[in-house]
């Protein structure tokens, strides 16, 4: 015989005493079944209830053909005239959160015809996803329809139906009911009708505040599935997260030197700023970038059948190099040996022109590689690699290229 389930008779119900039917112990956890239980289980978009069974936590609880299952940390002691205690405060705010969707999900349906295909209730921020998008203007608009249901303190009431006695109710369902043995339809008074298996506030007024956060297409590309996914709070989640904005809009203000009102355009002037430096920064990038190859050309000097260049470019890493040792390469043909220090090590990167194959380079860099344990590689004509920080690998770098430099130059 499966539990009963007291929170359909009376969700406000908070402790009672019953009879474990059974204890079991199935992978590494321990199960008990009740003869009657206060706690819901996760799904139709509620989170499972938290409390004690007979002083010993309840972890989780689901729904397994038909019977409750509560998850403890351990076998209570006795079976008969446990207590079950319900954590109030969590279900008391779950049974607002889920109220509000109710009536946040009937008022855009009642103003624009859009219906709502999945809640979720389990994290700190609800869900609905909507069948189709609607703009942030239609979303205050249902949002402050809905207010005013919430605040008209409507009584939100359930009751089972058998499935032959759906026919009078079918017009009036915001959604169509899944087929049940006993469809239980929660009603808020001349407003809406739902087929739900959770818990609600009696009267619409204990919900408190419903404020959507935003909004965001989330349609899946791959099946092609639309899909418009909705954010919101109520009740004292959404005052705690009012006074998180305002704390946050606060030190931004003071960070950025105005008033709370005027951060938006603070931000906007700074943007702007941001953008006109970006470009100049690009411009005097390009300009550095000639300098250094400039220099580096005056620095060059013949070594066997090429043009030798070795230098040290602080602050450069691999990918720094390598676009200096292209425009470099671009102006004279010539072998570069350079070392670089970027956020992660030493760089150093080998290059020549293309086609010309007199010194292997990435064969090369193995040796250093070896040496001191950094990953890279390349090809005949270019090689790079990352050193680990630190002075003994720079050295490591300064000998591998003092012996390069050797061999070539002799
Ligand atoms: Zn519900």
């Amino acid at each position: 015989m499966a539990a009963i389930r007291l929170y359909y008779e009376d969700a406000y119900l908070t402790e009672t005493v019953t009879d474990i039917t059974a204890c079991i112990e199935e992978e590494g956890r321990m199960l008990v079944t009740l003869k009657e239980s206060l706690f819901h289980a996760q799904g139709g978009g509620q989170p499972a209830d938290r409390g004690t069974i007979d002083g010993v936590p309840v972890l989780d609880v689901f729904d397994r053909e038909g019977e409750l299952y509560h998850v403890v940390e351990r076998a209570p002691e006795k079976r008969e005239g446990v207590v079950l205690k319900l954590d109030w405060d969590y279900r008391y705010d779950v049974m607002r959160q889920h109220t509000g969707q109710h009536l946040l999900s009937a008022a855009i349906l009642h103003r624009f015809g859009v219906t709502t295909t999945i809640s979720r209730g389990e994290d700190f921020v609800n869900q609905i996803d909507l069948e189709r998008p609607l703009s942030d203007e239609q979303l205050r608009e249902a949002e402050r329809d809905a207010n005013a249901v919430m605040a008209e303190g409507r009584k939100v009431r359930g009751f089972f139906v058998k499935p032959e006695e759906m026919e009078q109710y079918k017009d009036q369902l915001r959604k169509a009911a899944r087929p049940h043995d006993l469809i239980r339809l929660v009603e808020i008074e001349d407003y809406d009708l739902m087929g739900c298996g959770g818990n609600h506030v009696r009267s619409t007024d204990e919900v408190g505040l419903i404020r959507v956060l935003y909004a965001k297409d989330v349609s899946d590309q791959k099946t092609a599935r639309g899909c418009f996914r909705v954010y919101f709070l109520c009740g004292d989640r959404a005052l705690q997260d009012y006074g998180e904005k305002v704390a946050s809009f606060r030190r931004l203000s003071l960070l950025l030197g105005c008033d709370p009102d005027a951060l938006e355009g603070r931000v906007e002037q700074l943007h702007a700023a941001y953008e006109r430096l970006s470009a100049r920064a690009k411009e005097m990038e390009a300009e550095l970038e000639g300098l250094a190859v400039a220099r580096l050309l005056g620095e060059a000097r013949e070594a066997g059948e090429l043009t030798l260049i070795r230098a040290a470019l602080p602050g450069r890493d691999t990918k720094g190099l390598k676009a200096v040792a292209e425009a470099v390469i671009k102006e004279r043909r010539c072998l570069l040996l350079l070392t670089g220090s970027g956020e992660n090590g030493t760089a150093v990167v080998l290059a020549q022109p293309k086609g010309y194959s007199g010194h292997k380079l990435g064969e090369r860099l193995k040796a250093l590689l070896a040496e001191t344990g950094a990953k890279g590689g390349g090809s005949p004509f270019f090689a790079q690699a990352t050193l680990p920080a630190g002075e003994e690998a720079a050295r490591a770098a300064e000998r591998f290229f003092d012996a390069l430099e050797a061999e070539i130059g002799g």
